[in-house]
């Protein structure tokens, strides 16, 4: 299925997903972000885009659509805090040997001065070459000098120098981002009977409004004991909510029949370190837009 074949297809999946669930007449699909509802022609002139879970640059899937403005308002901020914080945790694994293969920029620094250079590593072997174009040139002939004096005098052993990845992440955004990856994951596997019940207004109005912190302790940090990456568990003890494990992360849903007071319970329950455990059902992500709850109750 090519791209417009998809999202044709998500758009009939979500039109007849909200007939179901509200009472409209006509095809019509609603943004889960904000809300609004398109015709298919909004698919033809580009208003209504797909959206990747978690963000296409690390991988994710294109498992709904949303709008444009939904979708550009999260790719110029909270996506691009996800991508950059991957790209760092790519970095440092590279160079501490978890990661066969990488290529970014860094700096080095050695013996008082820093210089821009480009990280390789292939199959578990660094390269770091500095390019002229990222670097004053002056700098790059001292620190020539500096290596060919330390090759001529011969006193390569113990010299230190530091390799410093140029990747710097927005951490709060970063975290709406995922927020935004575990809404997305529901939205494609619940379907509109989850993402437009009152209790996740608050997890839209954060998604939307990125600056302001309209919620607080929605994300708890992975127990390291459990190996799956990824998935959503329908939590059941200790408290009746949703989690989706984004690797290091898990973020906290509110569900349907679930407390009003959710992240006020997390805050006063959980320090923001310490790993959680959580009693439910567990299910995989979904591949496509499933919208499970949706379908299953009008049969
Ligand atoms: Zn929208």
């Amino acid at each position: 299925m090519n791209r417009n074949e998809l999202k044709r297809h998500y758009f009939e999946k979500g039109a007849s997903a909200l007939k179901k669930v509200i009472s409209i007449d006509q095809d019509c699909y609603c943004c889960p972000i904000c809300k609004k509802v398109f015709l298919l022609k909004a698919i033809e002139v580009g208003i209504l885009t797909l959206e990747h879970a978690p963000p296409k640059k690390v991988g994710g899937r294109p498992l709904a659509l949303t709008c444009n403005k939904c979708n550009s308002i999260s790719g110029y901020s909270i996506d691009s805090a996800v991508v950059h914080r991957e790209r760092l945790f790519d970095a440092a694994k590279a160079i501490t040997g978890q990661k066969r293969n990488y290529r970014g920029r860094a700096t080095l620094s050695m013996g008082g001065e820093a210089i821009n250079v480009r990280l390789e590593v292939d199959e578990g072997s660094i390269s770091i070459k500095p390019p002229k174009k990222i670097n004053n040139p002056q700098k790059l002939t001292a620190y020539k000098n500096y290596m060919m004096h330390l090759h001529e005098a011969g006193k390569w052993d113990g010299e230190k120098f530091t390799i410093t990845p140029l990747a710097r992440y927005h951490q709060k955004y970063s975290k709406i981002g995922d927020l935004k990856t575990a809404f997305i994951i529901c939205f494609a596997f619940f379907g509109y009977t989850f993402v437009l019940n009152k209790r996740l207004s608050p997890i839209r109005e954060q998604i939307i409004n990125y600056k302001t912190e309209v919620i607080d302790r929605y994300w708890l940090v992975s127990d390291p004991k459990i190996n799956r990456k990824h998935f959503i568990c329908l939590i059941e003890k200790p408290i009746s909510a949703i989690a989706v494990k984004i690797d290091k992360s898990t973020i906290i849903l509110p569900w349907l029949e679930g407390p009003k007071d959710l992240y006020k319970y997390l805050s006063e329950k959980y320090e923001y370190e310490e790993p959680v455990t959580f009693e439910g059902r567990f299910f995989n992500w979904p591949e496509t837009l499933e919208m499970k709850l949706d379908f299953f109750k009008s049969t």
